[in-house]
């Protein structure tokens, strides 16, 4: 489907051409129609399948073709994390280039500056707002945010934001908006407490499923048995035999983050760690450096598995196994997004298998076991059903 189809303002139209989108994805196809209808929606879909564009668009258009109220916060967007709200925002400027709409992104983690400008825009209104749950209910506590002309109200990765406990939050900052207004509900997956929320949100919603809990086909996936202490010298000689333009190692634990970042600048790689314990400022440079390949290793917590939008990653390597099989499929879901494909690598240590077990068993299939080079020494077998689960290890 083109864009054109759908009956875009040429505004928007001129703002995905510059964009370089030329066919609506799969998600954007769905979505798009019931949205400029008016309606209410419910929509599984995972990132990397177009679902920003596929809120915002219409929202867009909406707000150019239909009442707006001058001077008042239109459209509220509601993110899981700062990154997420700055890159909904720098979508928002690039599709929206060629109008006058205005948007902001509120998060915390700034400095005192940003909150003054952030106070300032809410005071006197603009016509989008992406933010995150505790930033946002900061501001609506102190009284100056113009809501009453709400006409939209975006939830973004909410199962994500159920996870981190923001759920009393929204409940909060919706007792503040009108009644009167289009909800849209985004989730990587529809746990029951999903339904939970949307029950208490929406309003005869049209439900759109588009996730399938199943990484890409493009991605070449591979898992390596180890002994924990082989898992550093292996990803050093990993990222050290082949030349990788961009490579995110993911680890649960932001220790391991800042240990493995600091072995792999010892080992001359150009890496760079990403974690809650660094500020707002450091991340986004060290985010910026990424994009822009003056490093081409971020090592990160699963704070980067969803909903980051950096393009062309080649390798993904899971430090450790994550906790879940969604988890799983959102780290490696940062290769092979778009036209690209991509390989992911997970280090299987001794006492993990069980939990990889579980992950293939979610996955439907068997990943495929990587040999490690012989100098490494002496590796563990593959043999998850002998090891009693851990204490991560959900029971069925
Ligand atoms: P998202 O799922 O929203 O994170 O989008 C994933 C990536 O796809 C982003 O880099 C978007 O800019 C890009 N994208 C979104 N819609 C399209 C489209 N229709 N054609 C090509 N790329 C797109």
């Amino acid at each position: 489907m083109k864009f054109i189809d759908l009956g875009l303002d040429q505004r928007i139209l001129d703002g995905i051409d510059a964009m370089g989108y030329e066919t609506a994805t799969p998600v954007q196809q769905q979505v798009m129609v019931p949205i400029l209808e008016g309606k209410d929606i419910i929509a599984a879909a995972q990132t990397g399948t177009g679902k920003t564009a596929a809120f915002l668009l219409p929202l867009l258009h909406r707000l150019l073709t239909s009442a707006h109220t001058a001077g008042d916060i239109n459209a509220l967007i509601i993110v899981p994390t700062r990154e997420l709200a700055i890159q909904i925002a720098e979508s928002i400027e690039g599709l929206s280039y060629f109008t006058d709409v205005s948007s902001i992104a509120v998060y915390g983690g700034g400095d005192g500056s940003s909150f003054v400008a952030e106070k300032k825009a809410l005071t006197s209104g603009v016509d989008i707002v992406v933010c995150t749950p505790g930033r946002m209910i900061a501001h609506l506590n102190m009284g100056y945010v113009k809501l009453k002309g709400l006409k939209y109200l975006v939830l973004d990765e909410s199962d994500k934001m159920l996870d981190m406990g923001f759920s009393d939050d929204i409940a909060k900052i919706i007792t503040f908006l009108p009644a009167q207004r289009q909800n849209l509900l985004f989730s990587a997956t529809m746990p029951a407490k999903m339904r939970v929320l949307s029950k208490k949100i929406l309003v005869n919603p049209v439900e759109i499923n588009i996730a399938i809990s199943k990484p890409p086909e493009k991605i070449i996936q591979k898992a390596f048995m180890v002994y924990d202490a082989q898992k550093v010298p292996v990803i050093i000689d990993m990222l050290s035999s082949k030349r990788y333009s961009k490579v995110i190692v993911f680890c649960s634990k932001k220790s391991n983050v800042k240990q493995l970042t600091s072995k792999l600048i010892y080992a001359k790689l150009s890496a760079a760690e990403i974690h809650s314990d660094l500020d707002q400022k450091s991340r986004e440079q060290y985010l910026q450096d990424f994009r822009n390949q003056k490093t081409n290793i971020l090592v990160a917590t699963d704070i980067l598995s969803r909903g980051i939008d950096i393009d062309d990653i080649d390798l993904v390597i899971n430090y450790d196994v994550p906790n879940d099989g969604e988890d799983y499929i959102h780290r490696i879901g940062r290769t092979a997004r778009a036209a690209t494909s991509g390989t992911a690598f997970t280090l299987v240590g001794e006492k993990e298998q069980s939990k990889f077990a579980e992950i293939e068993e979610l996955l439907g299939v068997p990943v495929l076991k990587g040999v490690v080079p012989e100098m490494f020494g002496p590796t563990p077998l593959y043999a998850p059903k002998q090891q009693r689960p851990n204490k991560f290890t959900r029971r069925r």
